[in-house]
Parts: structure tokens; C-alpha cells; sequence
């Protein structure tokens, strides 16, 4: 069987700090946002995802504000989205056809409707794509859970956020990788439990003039490990 290049991008990643699934991810949201807006701006596929969307959700819509100075690029996929939404406000549409105004009313807008026209109807691009390569991340961490310089890794990594660990307990198929996954991720959160406990002592006036060690930053280490970090996970519903 030919390893996949997915399990050494896993191998390479996990000696960073924090989740080597969302450092991956972010990682690909980057390149994902530099095709959009240097090889996909002129693809009707990513016109018609844009009005569906009405844009990016918001995180990834504020991402690719700080990405790039690609101005012209972000004017004219967002000229197509707020073109749909002016279509959906338009006066005297038909319902039926997607717009947001009644017959029979005097032209009176019927608000709620409105509101249901304009919910997005597809998912962000963004999170539909790193959608695909998280499934496959996961799939390939569990897969190589028995491999030990994967494992090896694994232990002395931050390990898994919260999310991504129970992505990855839902996606074992045999109990020696589920064991596997539950002794590594337990022991490493332990580690985070007890540097927090340290860090809490540490922050006593007696001991307020001692050199703080690695517990130093384990609040911060602490927030990721449970909400993944940061910029990972947008708004769309893979990440709820
Ligand atoms: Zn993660
Ligand atoms: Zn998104």
C-alpha cells in the first residue's frame, strides 16, 4: 500500500505547538484564499457559490480582508454577491422565484420572507473545502494510530484540539486505535491540567518573585486545546 503524502504532512506538523489538524487547515484556508482570488476570480462555479453564500462565512470572510491586497480580486466576487442581494430585494418579485415581495399585498414587502430569501443557501467555499481535507486529516491520523513514529510524535505533540479529538474518536475503526487515541490525548491533557494547576500557584504572592517554567503560557495553550485554534473554524455547519 503507498503511504499517503497526508500521514508525512501529519508526521512534519505535530512537532509544532498546538493542533496539528488545525495548523494543517490553516495552512490550506491560506492557499484556498490565494486560488480564489488569483486563480478562480473569473470561475462562474465560485460566482454562483459567492451569491449562494451572500460571500464567505464570517470568519473566512474577514481572513481574506487580511490575506492579500488583492483588491480588484475581492471587489468583483463580492460584486456578484451583493447583486444577488439586491435580485432578492427587488420590488414586486415573485415569491415562487426566490424574491421576497407578495402579491396582492400593494407591494408592501412581507419582511419574514425577506429574511428566509436571504439566509445563505449553500455553504462557505472556504469551510467546504477544508471540509474535505479535515475528513481526510482525520481519517489518516486514525488510520496510522498503530504506526510508531506516528505515535511517537503524537505523544510528545500538544496533541488534538477538543473538536478534532472527537472527530477522531468518531472516525477509529478497530478498539487498538481508539485505546491508542484515548491513552495519548488523555496523558497530554493531563500535562495541560497540571501546568495550569502550577501556573495558578505560581501566581501566589509568595512565590510571585520564582521564574515561571513551561506552565507559563498553559492558560493560553488551554483556550485552543478546547476551542481549536484559532481561524480553523468558521461559521458554516462543520463547524458548530
Ligand atoms: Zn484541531
Ligand atoms: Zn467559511
Amino acid at each position: 500500500m503507498v503511504t499517503p503524502v497526508t500521514y508525512f504532512d501529519l508526521l512534519d506538523g505535530l512537532p509544532q505547538p498546538g493542533c496539528v489538524i488545525c495548523n494543517l487547515l490553516r495552512r490550506n484556508v491560506d492557499r484556498s484564499l490565494d486560488a480564489l482570488l488569483y486563480e478562480y476570480v473569473g470561475d462562474p462555479d465560485v460566482h454562483r457559490a459567492f451569491r449562494r453564500r451572500r460571500g464567505l462565512c464570517n470568519e473566512h470572510s474577514w481572513q481574506l480582508l487580511r490575506h492579500t491586497g488583492n483588491a480588484l480580486a475581492i471587489a468583483v466576487l463580492y460584486e456578484a454577491a451583493v447583486d444577488e442581494v439586491l435580485k432578492i430585494l427587488e420590488p414586486g418579485a415573485d415569491p415562487q422565484a426566490g424574491r421576497g415581495r407578495l402579491p396582492g399585498t400593494g407591494g408592501k414587502p412581507n419582511a419574514g420572507l425577506l429574511a428566509d430569501r436571504l439566509e445563505p443557501a449553500e455553504t462557505c467555499l472556504v469551510c467546504r473545502q477544508i471540509g474535505v481535507s479535515e475528513a481526510q486529516y482525520i481519517r489518516v491520523f486514525c488510520q496510522y494510530l498503530q504506526d510508531d513514529k506516528l505515535k511517537e510524535a503524537y505523544r510528545a505533540s500538544d496533541g488534538l484540539c477538543l473538536p478534532h479529538f472527537r472527530q477522531a474518536l468518531r472516525s477509529v475503526s478497530d478498539t487498538a486505535q481508539a485505546e491508542s487515541l484515548l491513552a495519548i490525548q488523555a496523558a497530554i491533557w493531563k500535562k495541560l491540567y497540571a501546568h495550569l494547576q502550577q501556573f495558578r500557584e505560581m501566581n501566589d504572592y509568595r512565590r510571585i518573585m520564582e521564574k515561571m517554567g513551561a506552565e507559563g503560557d498553559s492558560w493560553r495553550r488551554a483556550v485552543g486545546r478546547l476551542a481549536g485554534e484559532e481561524g480553523v473554524f468558521g461559521l458554516d455547519p462543520r463547524s458548530s
